[in-house]
């Protein structure tokens, strides 16, 4: 979106919008609206139906699976489990570990990633990347019995890529499992499950160049395959009679009713498409956009980027900050109504993050909330983009 969209600014001039909330969700791709569009003549409910529209649908949601599969690397045997999106791949986890499981998982996450296990063992953001894997080793240390390490690939709000490797090899070292939410990573990055040696990755279709509405938990099947199903009903079932015999192969088991077939398509044109562009083209364009951005925004007096790393740690197409003596509900706002440019603004829902960022609680703000401006970008983000979000800051920050 944003590719031709005119908007209107206060005195009703129409200007050339500039999407920078790539981070909320991005943009759908071309060839992913051309395979919708040429999945919607014939398309019919999977796995039960001997019907032709019926058996091309089914091959076109597995060939999807399959396509995400190779996409993250899963090993052979992991789950693929489509869902609606991240938090709905967490929430199934946290629904699916076994008895007794103890949860670590840093404050820095999304709320997605946060909340769904509310005994979690929570670590206080780490003051370097060595610090987390240290914390981590710590936490671990003093759990006894299963655990589960819950950590992000890359922030939501500052971008910065966090030591998934590391923390792994730190998680497997105890007999714990890691889950990495990849919601802000895989549209940046490719990811190798198998090769990262993690145990689950969680990620979601709208932020990956895909509509809303799917995404997908994969990994490994034993946990998944003894849960109790995630949503009862047909097709997660073997038989039914005066008792219930369900389905042990995960994906059929957590996947009830009629499945989003459109969605899981579009999320593996999605990652046709990056995979066709290739990421060494991708990273590099992004990475130049956003050194003009970054670059541009340390010009700006009175502009503070966040960063829990400091300036230099390696981080995708996402910058937060603050703009000292105005809310970020007034500059968000300001440059939609003025400058047709759309970012985020708020606590990004990691509200524990953002106010450690910011270093204060929501009552000792200007207008009572700690909150900063986000700006992201990804395909189709331009110079032109950027230098319009500058010279707005500028102007907002000199008024
Ligand atoms: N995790 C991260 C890092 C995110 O940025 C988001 C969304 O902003 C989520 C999880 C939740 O994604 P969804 O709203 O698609 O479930």
């Amino acid at each position: 979106m944003g590719a031709g969209l005119e908007v209107p600014v206060r005195g009703g001039r129409l200007v050339p919008y500039a999407n920078l909330d790539y981070a909320a969700s991005a943009p759908c791709l071309e060839p992913v609206s051309a395979t919708v569009a040429a999945a919607l003549p014939a398309y019919s409910s999977v796995h039960r139906g001997a019907g032709y529209a019926s058996q091309l649908t089914t091959a076109r949601y597995e060939q999807a699976r399959h396509t995400v599969r190779a996409f993250v690397g899963a090993r052979p045997g992991d789950a693929l489990i489509f869902v609606r999106n991240t938090t709905d791949a967490m929430n199934l986890l946290a629904r699916s570990l076994p008895e007794g499981t103890t949860v670590v998982v840093f404050d820095t996450e999304h709320h997605a990633t946060l909340l769904p296990w509310p005994d979690a063992v929570r670590l206080a953001p780490p003051a370097f990347p060595g610090e987390a894997i240290r914390a981590a080793d710590e936490a671990l240390t003093a759990i006894e019995g299963p655990a589960l390490l819950v950590v992000t690939a890359a922030s939501n709000v500052t971008g910065e890529l966090w030591p998934i490797a590391g923390l792994a090899h730190v998680a497997h070292r105890h007999g714990a499992r890691i889950a990495v939410d990849a919601a802000q990573y895989v549209p940046h990055r490719g990811l190798n499950l198998a090769a990262l040696d993690l145990d689950y990755v969680a990620f979601s279709g709208h932020k990956l160049y895909a509509p809303f509405g799917a995404g997908v938990l994969v990994g490994r099947p034993d946990w998944l395959a003894d849960a109790d199903p995630y949503l009862r009903g047909g097709g997660a079932v073997r038989s039914v009679g005066e008792t219930v015999d369900w389905s042990d192969d995960p994906e059929a088991r957590h996947e009830a009713g009629t499945p989003n077939v459109l969605g899981a398509i579009a999320l593996a044109a999605a990652c046709d498409a990056l995979t066709t562009t290739g990421w060494i083209a991708l990273v590099r364009e992004e990475e130049r956009l956003l050194a003009r951005l970054r670059a541009g925004l340390a010009t700006i007096p009175g502009v503070r980027e966040l960063s829990l790393w400091g300036p230099d740690h390696p981080r995708v197409g996402i910058v937060s900050f603050a703009v000292e003596g105005r809310t970020a509900r007034e500059v968000a706002e300001t440059l939609s109504a003025e400058h047709g440019i759309g970012v985020r603004d708020g606590k990004f829902c990691a509200h524990p993050f953002v106010r450690h960022l910011l270093g204060g609680d929501d009552a000792g703000c200007a207008d009572g909330t700690v909150s900063a401006v986000r700006a992201s970008i990804g395909i189709g983000t331009t110079e032109e983009h950027v230098d319009r979000l500058v010279d707005a800051l500028r102007e907002i920050a000199a008024a």
